[in-house]
């Protein structure tokens, strides 16, 4: 490709809006464009990364007996209530109704759909197991939308669904994505952690989150140095202190005049209760917190203490939560602006999104907090030390905490959507039996962004080979080159390595700085000095390596 016909308009400037490296360098790279909240143009440069990451994804989907198909986007509602999840969707689904009135919605997942398309032509259990997937764009009316592909509203997933016969054939199709997901990420040159999940709206009860490891990342993952257990927080069976609590960092602080329980302020605040899981942050807005606990009979303490001297000022009885807030279990009391909160429980994970703090000012509840990552700064290794003792739950390691980008999630689904929508299949000896099923995510707009997150340095983005828009990037230095560069680049097509060619008429500077934040990983040189002694520069994007190459062994050398 010609860098002078390529649409890849890039910015020097870093725009206000990106708050995240991969948003920014994305933007600035020009390889991607803002259409709405959520929503963007894949320029060229992100086509093509997508393009090397859903082929990555599709030979390690077929490899272990996926089979590509295609779902449509728009799903009639009718499954949706068949399922039970039109109602549990909630304000994240994108719904839409036709000219006769009938419901529809934009697929967030595609487990109706897929269980309606297998039960109605699969009858005997010599037709299973079945592996079928898609890569296609999925909706999600995200209450948050931010940080560019990271948590849009329209994006890219690969969605595998497995039938089986029965929990052992099911176990078999887990491990196969297992396997699968762990070659696409190392394949793409990620770093990477498989961690225990929380199954979430999505159902079934075994799960694992496949995280790449980042700053940006918002889920917490604990993981032990000495045995192999590592879990999103939402799920770590843990003694360890998980606490809550730090520092209120005012995000849009809502007037509630009046508004107490949970039931009153979602809907002054147009919100599903639902969705006060991961959303809402409930304060009784004079001064006093309410720790929700939902779903969650074993929390054995709740604390409450300042940050100077962890004094436990108040410990509510979940009877007394329940008189004051209707809430089943938790804790009400003071809190002032830098106290912290600690709970302890024997299963936390679940419970952390769904712990609620108030505003502190009258009147006032805030919105659109996600209170791991808004709001509580907790530092693990401190609460540790200040509570020795507490340690992995499977050997006596301890358990360290990292930041993780969730780029895909496998699910044990068993039959909650084939006993739903009556997908059953006939045994051997004519009886009918439910299929049991599993469900596998990745996020192929969210590993592009993820994949920067890991590779990128103060001029721009390093791409691992494998994912890599283009693998060499000829650049010439002026005019007098590009006879030579032009030459290269028809040798390097020819050996099947993608190559763009600088042949802007450009000041060199410009072009060796939109080379470095566009990363393609290995950058050859034309220039006078070079070409008078046979040679071009080699600059590799990932460790900064220079090297000279004689122009006749150009080709030879970046196969
Ligand atoms: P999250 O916890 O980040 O909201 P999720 O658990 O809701 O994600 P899944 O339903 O497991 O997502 O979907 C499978 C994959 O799709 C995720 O692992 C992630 O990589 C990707 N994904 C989910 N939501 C988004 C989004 N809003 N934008 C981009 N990718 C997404
Ligand atoms: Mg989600
Ligand atoms: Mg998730
Ligand atoms: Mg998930």
């Amino acid at each position: 490709m010609r860098q002078s016909k390529l649409f890849a308009p890039t910015l020097r400037e870093t725009p206000a809006e990106a708050e995240i490296i991969s948003h920014q360098l994305m933007l600035r790279a020009g390889m991607i464009r803002k259409s709405a909240a959520g929503m963007y143009t894949f320029l060229p440069l992100a086509q093509r990364v997508i393009g090397k990451i859903a082929k990555i994804v599709r030979e390690e989907m077929d490899r272990e007996e996926g089979q590509e198909l295609a779902l449509p986007i728009v799903q009639p509602a009718e499954i949706w209530k068949e399922s039970g999840r039109w109602e549990v969707y909630g304000d994240e689904m994108f719904r839409l109704v036709d000219r006769h009135k009938r419901e529809f919605c934009l697929g967030p997942t595609h487990e109706e759909i897929i269980t309606t398309v297998v039960k109605n032509d699969i009858r005997s259990y010599r037709d299973l197991p079945l592996r079928l997937y898609q890569i296609q764009n999925k909706y999600r009316d995200e209450i948050r939308p931010r940080f560019g592909l990271m948590r849009g509203r329209e994006f890219i997933m690969k969605d595998l669904y497995s039938f089986d016969l029965d929990e052992a054939g099911l176990e078999e199709s887990y491990q196969a994505m297992y396997r699968a997901y762990t070659k696409v990420f190392t394949r793409c040159g990620l770093k990477f952690r498989p961690v225990e999940a929380d199954s979430g709206a999505i159902g079934g009860n075994v799960s694992q989150e496949f995280m790449v490891l980042a700053e940006a990342g918002e889920a917490l993952i604990l993981y032990c140095d000495a045995c192999n257990y590592a879990a999103n927080i939402e799920k770590a069976v843990s003694k360890v202190p998980v606490a809550s609590g730090g520092t209120m960092v005012p995000l849009e602080l809502i007037e509630t005049p009046g508004q107490k329980t949970i039931d009153e302020v979602s809907a002054f605040l147009k919100v599903a209760p639902e969705q006060t899981v991961k959303t809402l942050f409930y304060g009784t807005g004079d001064g006093y917190i309410a720790v929700l606990v939902r779903g969650c009979d074993q929390v054995n303490e709740i604390k409450l203490y300042n940050s100077l001297g962890g004094k436990n000022l108040y410990l509510a009885s979940p009877e007394e939560l329940h008189e004051v807030y209707g809430l089943p279990v938790g804790y009400v009391g003071p809190v002032g602006l830098d106290e912290k909160i600690t709970i302890y429980a024997d299963n936390l994970v679940k419970e952390m999104h769904q712990v609620v703090v108030g505003a502190n000012r009258e009147g006032y509840h805030y919105r659109n907090v996600e209170p791991e990552r808004d709001f509580v700064n907790v530092n693990y290794t401190d609460l540790r030390t200040a509570n020795p003792g507490e340690a992995c739950p499977r050997c006596h390691g301890h358990l360290q905490q990292v930041r993780g980008i969730e780029a895909g999630q496998i699910f044990k689904l068993g039959t909650k959507y084939s006993k739903a929508l009556g997908a059953t299949y006939l045994d051997e000896k004519g009886q009918s039996q439910l299929m049991v099923m599993g469900c596998y995510g990745i996020g192929v707009s969210r590993t592009m962004a993820a994949a920067i997150e890991q590779n990128y340095d103060a001029n721009g983005i390093k791409w691992p080979m494998a994912i890599a828009p283009f693998q060499v990037h000829i650049v010439a230095v002026s005019a007098d080159q590009l006879q030579v560069a032009a030459d290269l680049y028809k040798q390097l097509n020819e050996a099947g390595i993608e190559v763009l060619v600088d042949d802007r008429n450009e000041r060199p500077g410009v072009k060796f700085k939109d080379a470095d934040l566009i990363g393609i990983p290995i950058r050859i040189t034309v220039g006078p000095k070079g070409l008078a002694q046979g040679e071009v520069e080699v600059k590799y994007r990932q460790t900064g390596a220079e090297e000279r190459w004689p122009l006749t062994e150009v080709t030879t050398r970046a196969a």
